[in-house]
């Protein structure tokens, strides 16, 4: 795909971007494998330094920033500020702490000598990202590999051109040197032959299983580490015993947060029958409040999808399930306005033999089962290709826990939906990829462990 900004509230063609051709990327990885050769020798203190400069143009330039992910994808303009405060946030936390995590970890050999793990960069990652947060999937592995010693090159989604260009310069403007992160404008059916290239030493992806297969399979043929943090379909248990008001007002987050384009968004409300009738009644309210408009505009509530074809995509999965059986308790349709909208849906009798009963819905449609019991939650629950996040709702908290501990996926949170922090590690299982990226076990993905013994 081209790289163009679209507004998705109008769509209408606002700039593009020219690709790079093959030349210009090889040039490219020329210019990271010379910044490499010099950063890997810089000190904490001189990353470090980088990291906090960056975290505060961001907090200085926050409007703009947020501006241009609201005008690129859509997201209501609140919560573009929001990811450009946890962007900030997250290169400040490895600022902070990435000297510790990267300290040399003392062993004692059973059969004498004296040993140590050092953890050294490895050399030019390649990152392959998507555009629903167009910075903080960026400083997921900005912060942590340039922290770490290695530099970064990056495919950035193509509806996100301006603020992929826009974090590359902030980088510049915080001193990082020329080649340090660089932001490639390619076609994604040109990411096999970066990976190719010897000098890139791992490949991380957040994206769909789709592409992370593509990239993955190529990782593995060419003997390179990859992480892949992909789809997922999390399940959201409401237990008889759960804060109702609160389980409500957190399953509207957790579906219509970023109009639902979150890869953790609760897209499975999985409740257990006694309360079910009464959970589905203040759901079905909640999301019969939202107000449909301008992203722009503080005053909206359900903002456009991030583009035309996703709008017609979750639409046409919608029409799907409905066609074999499931019933919308609340929209079911695209709302008849221009832009890439899409209603707030609530999505009831969803068969097994249903075809999107295994699929993930990206963008505002719950879909609602309802189950007897606490068993039968986390069988529905483990019912699924996907293994990223879920949540659990209970006043019993130990309950909860032994809940938390029986469902097949990479987190789990509890009376909150699955969210994310800067010192908590984010990742999955199953087709919701491998690996994890943020918190210690996010920057010791790349990092060559290296044991030095002496005796
Ligand atoms: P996508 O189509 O897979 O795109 C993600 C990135 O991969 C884009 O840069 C895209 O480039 C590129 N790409 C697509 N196909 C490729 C291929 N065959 N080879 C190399 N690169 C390829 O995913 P999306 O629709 O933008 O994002 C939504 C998906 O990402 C959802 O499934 C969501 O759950 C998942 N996600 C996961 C996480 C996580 O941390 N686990 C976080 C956010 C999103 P183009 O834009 O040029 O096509």
């Amino acid at each position: 795909m081209a790289y163009k900004t679209v507004n998705p509230f109008n769509n209408e063609e606002v700039k593009s971007f020219t690709s790079l051709t093959e030349q210009e990327v090889a040039a490219k990885i020329d210019q990271a494998d010379a910044a490499y050769k010099k950063w890997r020798q810089t000190d904490f203190a001189t990353r470090r330094a980088v990291m906090k400069k960056a975290a505060s143009i961001l907090r200085a330039k926050k409007a703009e920033f947020a501006r241009l992910v609201t005008l690129e994808m859509g997201k209501l303009i609140a919560e573009a500020e929001g990811e450009v405060d946890l962007t900030a946030d997250i290169f400040d936390y490895y600022a902070d702490n990435a000297e510790t995590f990267l300290a040399p970890e003392i062993l004692k050999p059973k059969d004498g000598g004296t040993a140590f793990v050092e953890h050294d960069s490895v050399g030019i990652i390649l990152c392959v990202e998507p555009w629903n947060f167009p910075y903080y999937q960026l400083v997921r592995v900005a912060a942590t590999n340039l922290m770490a010693g290695n530099v970064v090159v990056v495919k950035h989604a193509s509806i996100v051109p301006q603020c992929a260009e826009a974090f590359e310069k902030l980088l510049l403007e915080a001193g990082a040197p020329e080649g340090a992160y660089i932001n490639l404008f390619v076609d994604s059916k040109h990411v096999g032959k970066i990976i190719e290239d010897r000098r890139i030493r791992g490949v991380a992806v957040t994206g769909s299983e789709k592409a992370g297969a593509s990239v993955a399979g190529k990782a593995g043929e060419c003997l390179k580490k990859s992480t892949m943090e992909l789809g997922g379909s999390d399940a959201f248990i409401v237990l008889e015993d759960a804060d109702l008001d609160k389980a409500c007002q957190w399953g509207l987050w957790g579906r219509m947060n970023n109009t639902g384009q979150c890869c953790v968004a609760a897209k499975r409300f999985i409740v257990v029958e006694s309360v079910a009738d009464e959970f589905l009644k203040r759901l079905t309210a909640c999301f019969s409040k939202l107000s449909m408009g301008d992203p722009m505009d503080r005053a909206t509530t359900l903002g456009p999808l991030s583009s035309e074809a996703a709008a017609q995509e979750i639409a046409e999965l919608t029409a799907t399930a409905i066609k074999h059986g499931a019933k919308a308790v609340i929209g079911g349709k695209r709302p008849e306005r221009p832009g890439a909208f899409m209603e707030a849906t609530i999505l009831t009798n969803i068969t097994k033999d249903n075809p999107v009963f295994y699929r993930e819905f990206f963008g505002p449609v719950a879909m609602f089962f309802r189950v007897p019991d606490e068993k039968a939650a986390i069988e529905l629950a483990n019912d699924s290709e996907f293994g990223l996040g879920g949540s659990v709702f209970s006043k019993d908290i130990e309950r909860a826990k032994r809940v938390a501990s029986q469902i097949d996926t990479g987190m789990v949170f509890i009376n909150r939906p699955t969210w994310t922090a800067p010192d908590l590690p984010f990742g999955g299982v199953k087709h919701s990829g491998y690996g994890r990226e943020l918190a210690k076990e996010g920057i010791m993905e790349f990092v060559n462990r290296k044991l030095v013994y002496i005796e």
